[in-house]
């Protein structure tokens, strides 16, 4: 008999009054891997990631970490059971520094600590995204990217063994694309095992060990990305055809 993988999504299933956002999605996500979910707009990806983080409730289906059930849990539960997520548009306090950003992911997160671990942690984390410089800046001041970095360590801070990203990389030029990419594959080799919600298709081939395909609220590819990415059937959903 095989583990169950780290992360295992079974027949998920969520409608919006008549539209089937997500209709009956199975997902195995293994320890230390990074599986790219992609799929045209509206195709239902997001919604999977509110499913799992329990941002809303699901209709039927199961999400097991490490064995554990999520659907059920409010999100806070689900966020201290080790599951972290980025926002495609990202929530930036503006009112507060880089540092306080991040240390609210902290407070929120699994395990209990003292102030001056929390510091020293959340410290670690800017320096690893590349914000120490700007740790007591305004998050109202920060860059894009540099706001797309607190989203990052502020989720990072929540301590996850599983990380969700939606879209993190959009809207990055290209040297900052390299860097963001340069990041995630860090984090993987620290042992965060992420699920990429994407469109940048460089990133995907970089970083993905196995590539999922939403159309329409189901998956209709999965594999590895060379071979997703050529498959005819998945181009033809991509253009629309
Ligand atoms: P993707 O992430 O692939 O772009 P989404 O998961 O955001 O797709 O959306 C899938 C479908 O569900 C879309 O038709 C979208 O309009 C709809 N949808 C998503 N969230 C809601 C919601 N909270 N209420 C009503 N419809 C929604």
């Amino acid at each position: 008999m095989t583990a169950e993988p780290l992360l295992a999504i079974r027949g998920l299933r969520k409608s919006f009054g008549g539209l089937q956002a997500v209709r009956g999605v199975d997902l195995d996500v293994a320890d230390g891997a990074i599986v790219g979910l992609i799929g045209p707009n509206g195709s239902g990806k997001t919604t999977v990631l509110n499913l799992v983080t329990g941002e809303i409730a699901a209709d039927g289906g199961s999400v097991r970490l490490a064995g554990q059930e999520m659907i059920g849990l409010p999100a806070f539960r689900v966020c201290r059971s080790r599951i972290a997520r980025t926002f495609q548009l990202v929530r930036i306090l503006p009112g507060m520094t880089t540092r306080e950003n991040v240390m609210v992911g902290r407070l929120f997160g699994a395990e209990p600590t003292t102030p001056a671990r929390a510091r020293d942690e959340v410290g670690a984390l800017l320096e690893c995204v590349g914000l120490a410089a700007r740790a007591d800046q305004a998050g109202s001041q920060l860059t894009y990217i540099d706001q797309k970095r607190v989203e990052l360590a502020r989720a990072l801070a929540t301590r996850p063994r599983v990380l969700l990203l939606d879209e993190w990389l959009a809207g990055l030029n290209p040297s900052e694309l390299q860097i963001g990419i340069a990041l995630i594959r860090r984090l993987r080799d620290e042992g965060v095992t992420i699920v990429m919600i994407e469109h940048v298709m460089e990133a995907i081939r970089a970083l993905c060990d196995h590539v999922v395909v939403m159309s329409a609220g189901a998956l209709i590819a999965s594999g590895a990305p060379d071979a997703v990415l050529s498959d005819p059937e998945v181009a033809r959903v991509y253009l629309g055809e």
